[in-house]
């Protein structure tokens, strides 16, 4: 799904993020039947967004957590990702979707995808509340997206500024 991105600033509204997740829920339900998928939450951003999508999901699943570094207080990538916390379980004939806030220049991602990937899932997708395509550097595969957005810093519904906000339960670029 696009947001129309006209002049004005990004605002998803908690109905539409209630919305959109439904709908991705309601594929992956299909996409899994017979399975019991593995959703990893890249904290911390993408808390929100995992807690709600595992709730939505209606479905026997399992969940674990990793951390990467963050951008600090910058709103610019370093383009250096660090593991800051592990899995705790293993990935082996699991499978497994990696579930992260937001894919801006696409480093981070696809860290974590190749990083995941050598540890033996049966299977590996990626959903992502949203995506920043003008800004990738590098391409990642997104099998359930949320929303696209322009490029603007956006904050809210589990993303931060400079740390705070991230109780939102809107996302806004609003300054
Ligand atoms: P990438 O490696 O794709 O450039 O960056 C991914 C990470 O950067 C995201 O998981 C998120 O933590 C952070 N990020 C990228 N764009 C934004 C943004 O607009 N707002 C916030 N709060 N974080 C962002």
């Amino acid at each position: 799904m696009s947001l129309a991105p006209g002049n004005g600033p990004v605002q998803i509204s908690p109905e539409q993020l209630r919305a959109r997740i439904s709908e991705l829920a309601a594929r992956i339900r299909e996409d899994y039947a017979g399975k019991e998928p593995h959703l990893i939450c890249v904290l911390n951003g993408a808390f929100m967004f995992h807690t709600d999508l595992v709730r939505a999901l209606g479905m026997t699943c399992t969940i674990d957590f990793m951390q990467t570094s963050s951008y600090g207080n910058a709103k610019q990538s370093s383009g250096e990702v660090k593991l800051v916390k592990d899995l705790q379980f293993p990935l082996s004939d699991r499978h497994v979707i990696l579930v992260d806030d937001i894919v801006d220049t696409g480093i981070t991602m696809n860290y974590l995808l190749h990083y995941l990937q050598g540890r033996g899932p049966a299977s590996l997708k990626v959903a992502a509340l949203l995506s920043k395509p003008s800004r990738r550097k590098v391409e990642v595969p997104v099998e359930y997206l949320g929303f696209t957005i322009p490029d603007a810093f956006v904050y809210g519904y589990g993303l931060d500024r400079s740390q705070y906000d991230r109780n939102l339960p809107f996302i806004t670029s609003q300054e």
